[in-house]
């Protein structure tokens, strides 16, 4: 590596400078012959790197583990977790390795870890490697995540390794080159509660305010805060999971991140047609993490996240258990007063009355009797706005809104006209809440297909067409459209 590369990549390495438990210095296994699949070079602009370095043949083997940078020093993060309820007392980066952290160009501190990176103290029987699948997935979904406007990890860059990894048959190795604002979750609280390491949970919850919630820097009470202010982001990005549709599949203690973005993706997935007891994932057979239990799901997490917190809540054990359940006892409330703005945008309503919960409750009852397409009605109903433009993309081809829509229609009509906006205004608002581009789980699927024969095609335009998910150019016209009966996904697997 030269020196402007390495000089280039001036890591900072605050999660390796905290108490040692908390994770084990580990390099990634070098790969037989690294191949770039892509490089992220807006995120990159962001995180304040070297485009013109970094996008190059030579630096493939930063994104490959094969060359570390001077400044960085690896590890891989110590965390246990309740997996589908079960408690599961050791976990950690199995395959992920932690390079370091850089100050992004809005001050903001992210870690790059690379994801597929061969075998870690943490990797119990598992490889340390990931195919292709996965990493095409997650770089797709993450990115289509991120311009819809979702807190999310992202992805810097993907590559091939060269070498097959062994799962339903040989597939090619590949690496994804992830970013977060911080990858603890709760279930990193949880291990070190579960051994009773109180400085392991205080050195956390102090690197949790220095990275990510600066602003309780001065609080009081930094538990109580940093409960709240958890229990806030989680509740908004369930709030914006379910509406834009997305399905996590495996929210786990250990998939939930403290900062607040959608972690992990694995067998994630949007809805097609609208069904709230949804559920993708192949492991999965009790629905737990189906779309309508998501907001559950996610309290439950926070639960267990308040009892790593609760020795610094008070001293008092039973005063702390008080205050970590009242806070707690918000999150319906919260998460309702997020979901109801979130969704109401989509109908144009950005001044919430008291029927107007019922209104979209109508709409969301016939669109699930009727297996109506959720992203394509959305759109459609903003087609129907007095002042819309023509859309670029015609969906009438392949959407037929349902029968019963028409009458609900006429109740919607009837209510933003009683609204203090203008129809221009609701119209913006719609426009800005209704993607007509989802990553649907079908063009995932072909797209992995494609690239697993060596044509990446399929992917680029993927990922390029949801960048602008919002307002998409006509010659992505195709990524709109609902799947059809042979290319319906029904089940979609961790893939790990
Ligand atoms: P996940 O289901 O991807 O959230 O992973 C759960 C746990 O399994 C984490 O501790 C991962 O690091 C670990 N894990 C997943 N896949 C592998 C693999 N191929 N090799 C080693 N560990 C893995
Ligand atoms: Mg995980």
């Amino acid at each position: 590596m030269t020196n402007a590369v390495n000089a280039s990549m001036p890591f900072q390495n605050r999660f390796a400078q905290l108490p040692p438990q908390l994770f084990s210095e580990v390099l990634p296994t070098a790969v037989s012959n690294p191949q770039w699949i892509k490089f992220n070079e807006a995120l990159a602009t962001e995180l304040g790197l070297d485009v013109a370095l970094l996008n190059t043949p030579d630096a493939v083997g930063i994104f490959s583990g094969n060359a570390i940078p001077e400044a960085a020093k690896p590890l891989a993060m110590t965390y246990a977790g309740h997996q589908f309820g079960h408690w599961v007392p050791q976990l950690g980066d199995g395959r992920a390795v932690l390079l370091g952290d850089l100050q992004d160009t809005h001050g903001q501190y992210r870690e790059i870890q690379l994801k597929g990176a061969g075998v870690t103290p943490y990797s119990r029987n598992g490889d340390g490697r990931a195919w292709l699948g996965p990493v095409l997935r997650e770089y797709i979904v993450s990115e289509a995540m991120s311009a819809l406007g979702v807190p999310t990890t992202r992805a810097l860059a993907a590559v091939l390794t060269g070498d097959e990894v062994r799962r339903e048959g040989a597939m090619p190795g590949a690496i994804i080159t992830r970013v977060a604002k911080s990858h603890v979750r709760v279930g990193t609280f949880q291990y070190f509660i579960a051994r009773n390491d109180l400085p392991a949970i205080e050195a956390l919850m102090q690197h949790m305010i220095n990275t990510c919630y600066p602003q309780l820097k001065d609080a009081s009470n930094p538990a109580a805060a940093l409960f709240s202010e958890v229990i806030g982001t989680q509740a908004d990005l369930v709030a914006q999971w379910q509406s834009v549709g997305f399905i996590h599949g495996v929210m786990n203690t250990d998939n939930m991140a403290i900062s607040g973005e959608t972690i992990d993706y694995g067998p994630c997935a949007f809805l097609d047609e609208y069904d709230p007891k949804k559920v993708f994932s192949s492991i999965d057979q009790m629905g737990r993490y189906a779309y309508a239990n998501q907001p559950a799901a996610a309290q439950w997490n926070l639960s267990n996240f308040a009892q790593a917190l609760l020795p610094f809540i008070d001293d008092d054990k039973e005063v702390a258990l008080t205050n970590a359940q009242a806070l707690l006892d918000e999150f319906p409330q919260r998460y309702q007063a997020a979901y109801a703005q979130r969704m109401l945008a989509k109908i144009g309503i950005s001044e919430q009355l008291s029927d107007d919960i019922e209104l979209l409750t109508e709409l969301l009852d016939l669109l699930a009797e009727s297996k109506a397409d959720f992203t394509l009605t959305f759109s459609h109903l903003t087609s129907l706005m007095p002042s819309a433009p023509k859309a670029t993309i015609d969906t009438n081809q392949y959407y037929q809104p349902p029968g019963s829509l028409q009458a609900w229609v006429g109740k919607w009509q009837q209510r933003l006209e009683q609204l203090n906006t203008s129809s221009a205004q609701q119209l913006a608002l719609m426009q800005q809440s209704n993607p007509a581009l989802i990553p649907r789980n079908h063009r995932i699927e072909a797209c992995i297909q494609s690239a697993v024969e060596n044509n990446f095609e399929p992917f680029n335009d993927l990922v390029e067409a949801l960048q602008q998910p919002y307002s998409p150019s006509e010659r992505y016209e195709y990524l709109a459209q609902p799947p059809n009966e042979r290319e319906v996904v029904t089940k979609t697997f961790c893939g790990t």
